[in-house]
């Protein structure tokens, strides 16, 4: 079968690589001439782990391309994803805008039969309206043009995003249409998704389970959140507390960790999006509208804990390890380090900042921030008044606070990821504070 992928963002460019490595033949289009100029010219546009190289060897073997034109993308294949972005919006519906460009510029295009699938998160009842949206733009035009819509959205995750699409726990294919169910499971039979179990449903099933998904990882998160405050309140250990709630199979390990509350492309833009829905549907579903309540509060609370570390925090110099909203992205949608440079630069304080991979990104995207960015981690720590631990990146493990200690004006540390061990900190004479614990 060969694929276009329309929307060759973090979503699309995954896909395709992963599809083209396995054998397919992918053409990636994308509206945005810059990015494709690069990934034509061998330039990776965002740092994921392992990208690279497998970019470059399907690029260079041919299976791989990438195109701004549309139309050549969409003529040349059988089947047509669309990964286009579905950004937040005020109210806090999804922007479909991006969507239905794709699908009218599908519409206008299509040459034959299409299997068009649509991995972009999109809230219930989307799939069918774009199905009728490019019948009738086809109708309109006195064509006869047959073609499917499926619902298959993406679960990957940056930082693990190959072997999240690659060896995913499961695939959902969302279609009222047989003929459509079976060409999209013959794209997921290939090897690299053997043994993984396809859950074959109605396209408005589908659309629910990612929602669902988002929302409940969401929700469990600010649930160890909250967790962690009582425990800060009463002296026990969330750390313990999540461990051993994790050994129950019924909850499982992932996702308790308490931090800043949770962040990035897809959890707060999706739970709000889910609740949007329920409303415009006459529910009020309160589990799901406190998700997002409890997720500020959570943000609010962490920025109180690191001025209450100081004092006064006018003029004293913060320093934030971290902007990304997870380590091994670059991604910062959403990130709790935006909210708390904000909120410190509000009150007086001075930001020196250091993250291995989302300087540029911050840089280009938030220029009004007056933060000081540093070439190193410890290079941010000097003249520090409270070291801010926001983003656990493998190399901070490597920091030496008895170094640190020599170059700091005072010895503090706020851990908002429980990345290390109190003790190591506090017998090298620095005061600590994490989540959820003494
Ligand atoms: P992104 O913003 O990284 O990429 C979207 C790309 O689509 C951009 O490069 C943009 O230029 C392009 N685009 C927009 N309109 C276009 C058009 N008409 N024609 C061609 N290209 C067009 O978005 P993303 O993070 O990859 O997310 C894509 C979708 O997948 C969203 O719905 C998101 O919720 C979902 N998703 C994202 C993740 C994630 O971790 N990022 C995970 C699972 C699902």
């Amino acid at each position: 079968m060969s694929i276009c992928v329309i929307g060759t963002g973090y979503v699309g460019l995954i896909t395709g690589v992963c599809l083209a490595d396995s054998g397919m033949n992918v053409i990636c289009a994308d509206k945005n001439e810059d990015l494709i100029s690069k990934l034509q010219n061998g330039e990776i546009p965002f740092y994921e782990p392992d990208l690279e190289p497998l970019i470059k060897k399907n690029h260079s073997s041919g299976k791989l391309r990438f195109t701004t034109d549309i139309t050549v993308a969409v003529e040349n294949s059988s089947c047509v994803f669309i990964t286009v972005g579905t950004p937040g919006l005020e109210d806090g519906s999804a922007d479909l805008t991006y969507v239905y460009r794709a699908a009218r510029e599908i519409a206008g295009c299509i040459n034959g039969y299409k299997l068009i699938i649509i991995k972009s998160t999109v809230p219930v009842g989307t799939c069918k309206r774009i199905k009728s949206y490019i019948d009738d733009i086809i109708k309109k035009t006195g064509r006869n043009i047959e073609f499917d819509i499926v619902s298959n959205p993406e679960f990957l995750r940056e930082g693990t995003a190959i072997s999240d699409f690659n060896f995913p726990d499961r695939i959902v294919i969302g279609t009222d249409n047989e003929k459509a169910a079976a060409l999209t499971s013959e794209i997921y039979e290939l090897p690299i998704f053997e043994n993984t179990p396809v859950i074959l449903t109605t396209v408005e099933t589908a659309e629910m389970i990612k929602y669902a998904s988002n929302a409940f990882l969401a929700a469990k998160i600010s649930f160890i959140n909250e967790i962690a405050n009582l425990c800060e309140l009463c002296g026990a250990d969330v750390g313990v507390v999540a461990k051993a709630m994790g050994l129950d199979k019924r909850i499982g390990e992932k996702f308790l960790n308490p931090g800043p509350g949770f962040a990035g492309s897809c959890f707060p833009k999706d739970t709000r999006a889910l609740l949007k829905t329920a409303n415009d549907l006459g529910y009020d579903p309160e589990i799901i509208s406190s998700i997002m309540k409890s997720n500020l509060s959570q943000r609010k609370k962490t920025v109180q804990k690191i001025i209450n570390s100081v004092g006064d925090p006018a003029d004293k110099t913060f320093t934030v390890l971290g902007l990304s909203f997870k380590p091994e992205t670059e991604d910062i949608r959403e990130s709790a380090s935006i909210y708390i440079i904000e909120e410190l630069l509000s009150v007086g304080g001075i930001i020196r900042a250091y993250d291995p991979k989302a300087m540029n990104n911050m840089k280009k995207l938030y220029p009004e921030l007056a933060v000081d960015y540093c070439g190193d981690a410890l290079t941010a720590c000097e003249g520090s008044d409270c070291i801010i631990i926001a983003t656990e990146w493998e190399q901070f493990f490597d920091l030496d606070f008895k170094i640190i200690k020599d170059i700091v004006n005072k010895p503090v540390v706020i851990d908002l990821r429980n990345m290390f061990e109190p003790g190591y900190i506090k017998d090298n004479g620095f005061m600590y504070t994490g989540v959820g614990k003494q």
